[in-house]
């Protein structure tokens, strides 16, 4: 089968319905949204498991445009989140645009029509005048390298694949990794399995969330005068862009922020071993922040362990670490994370003259305001190469990176042109920029290894700046930094 349109988007997460609306709202109306699942959400289909939640305040990680009066939390659970995310569809009329259960394998550029051509692992092709990709940075699972990881006769799964139909209760269940999924799962699970030992490498900072429920007379409120919603949303605005100048100017500020998180640990656990294991060694915001009231609390319960001897091997009935203690479990729940730096695109990518975006990258993705890649015209990220954040909202990434997309198709269709495609050398001084900024952060400096580094170190997938900045790199789309042909 072979469709025809002027777009295509990849991805039906915040990333692709956000761009699918604004393409509505300025007129254009011939394009689909790909996506694997049954259904959208992305990340938020995805990562279903307990104790799933957002780690941004609702009110801030959500459409600028599509204010919602109704979370029932600061901190807005994942089926919320997930119906915040259906009402859009709905509202923006965008339903007609999803095909679900279509895994994009591959995007290829025609240098004679210059049209892409999409293609799907049932082999269906769908050609177009320029592609979105929307794929997520944190959309491929990762699996540890653990010796003997296959051998395990009991139950297995990522975090991110969660398996509903496995019943807890009464387990005894290993899980692997303490970052933000975990950290989730831990509190949401501890009271209904037997044993829970959590196979811990590196202890993360956890700082207090400052969830509770909303209060009816704030709904109200909101609902009524609209401004305050936004007045608040304003507020949580500037305390997130406050955090910015930790990571990116000053690391001394996280240094301050690591007193309240270790009274946080010390408050929650009383046992001195057991907060020495949790204890992180690293500089503060070099991984991400992590923000739970109930993970250390859930560490102390009677049944859960934190191990931290190591992991030599998984066998046939469990996990043995490398003091030679052998732990039996039923499962294993892998909360290892995903592949986000070194295997940026969930797909193949060929732009002008064949080139393969592996081949392109090979040194480290790099894009240009994390949006055009030089080689690949028409081609378009959302959640590219360094727009990631490590203190606020993704949906303001995204916003931004549609405002600056949507310049650039408008431009296409004023100006007639049927390719844009960035200059290699504005490309090259953007990264040459970002990069030099970016050596400065914690990030770099705070003695960790995270998933924002590649396998050579370079951090391609955080912005080392303020969102404002950002918002007004991505502002207008500069023609003068293209290539184009009419
Ligand atoms: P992650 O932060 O990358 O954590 C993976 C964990 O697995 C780490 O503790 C890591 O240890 C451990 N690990 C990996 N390989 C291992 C191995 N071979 N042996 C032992 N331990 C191993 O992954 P995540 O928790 O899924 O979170 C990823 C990102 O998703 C977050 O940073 C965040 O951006 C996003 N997220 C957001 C939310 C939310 O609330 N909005 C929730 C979940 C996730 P090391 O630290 O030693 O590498």
């Amino acid at each position: 089968m072979s469709k025809q349109y002027d777009y295509v988007i990849i991805g039906a997460g915040f990333a692709g319905m956000c761009m699918a609306i604004k393409l509505k709202q300025a007129g254009f109306h011939n394009f689909v949204i790909l996506e694997r699942n049954k259904q959208l959400g992305g990340t938020w289909y995805d990562n279903h498991y307990p104790g799933a939640a957002c780690d941004v305040q609702s009110h801030l990680y959500s459409f600028s445009f599509e204010p919602n009066a109704n979370w029932s939390r600061m901190f807005g659970p994942q089926q919320e989140i997930l119906q915040y995310m259906e009402h859009c569809a709905t509202k923006y009329e965008l339903r007609q645009h999803f095909q679900f259960n279509t895994t994009v394998t591959s995007a290829t550029f025609n240098d004679t029509t210059n049209t892409w051509t999409v293609t799907d692992a049932q082999g269906n092709n769908y050609t177009a005048k320029a592609v979105i990709g929307c794929s997520g940075g944190l959309s491929q699972p990762a699996m540890p390298d653990i010796k003997g990881m296959d051998t395990f006769e009991g139950k297995t799964f990522h975090s991110a694949q969660w398996d509903n139909s496995y019943d807890l209760k009464g387990k005894r269940i290993a899980i692997i990794g303490t970052g933000a999924s975990a950290i989730q799962i831990v509190p949401a699970i501890a009271e209904e399995v037997k044993d829970l030992l959590l196979f811990q490498r590196t202890p993360p900072w956890i700082m207090p969330k400052p969830d509770r429920k909303m209060r009816s007379w704030e709904m109200k409120l909101f609902k009524a005068l609209p401004f305050t919603q936004s007045l608040f949303r304003g507020y949580l605005y500037w305390v997130h862009e406050a955090m910015a100048a930790g990571f990116v100017t000053n690391p001394a500020i996280l240094r301050l922020a690591q007193g309240i998180s270790k009274r946080h640990l010390k408050k929650a656990v009383k046992d001195e071993a057991l907060r020495a294991k949790l204890t992180p060694t690293y500089t503060m915001g070099c991984k991400r922040i992590l923000l739970s009231n109930n993970y250390y609390p859930a560490l102390t319960r009677s049944n859960v362990q934190v191990l931290n001897n190591g992991i030599a091997e998984i066998n046939t009935i469990g996990v043995k670490t490398i003091d030679g203690t052998q732990h039996d479990v039923d499962a294993i729940i892998y909360a290892t994370g995903f592949h986000a730096a070194d295997g940026v695109m969930a797909f193949d990518i060929k732009g002008k003259n064949g080139l393969d975006i592996h081949q392109a990258w090979q040194q480290g993705a790099e894009a240009y305001l994390g949006t055009t890649v030089a080689g690949f015209p028409n081609l378009f990220l959302i959640v590219g190469p360094n727009t990631g954040l490590g203190h606020s909202s993704m949906i303001l990434m995204i916003e931004a990176q549609v405002q600056y997309i949507m310049e650039g198709i408008k431009a296409m269709r004023t100006n007639k042109w049927k390719t844009v495609e960035v200059k290699p050398e504005v490309q090259q001084q953007y990264n040459e920029t970002i990069h030099r900024e970016l050596a400065k952060t914690v990030w770099q400096s705070g003695g960790c290894v995270s998933w924002y580094q590649n396998k050579n170190g370079k951090n391609v997938t955080l912005y080392p700046g303020y969102t404002f900045t950002f918002m007004r790199r991505t502002k207008r789309f500069e023609a003068d930094k293209y290539h184009t042909v009419a």
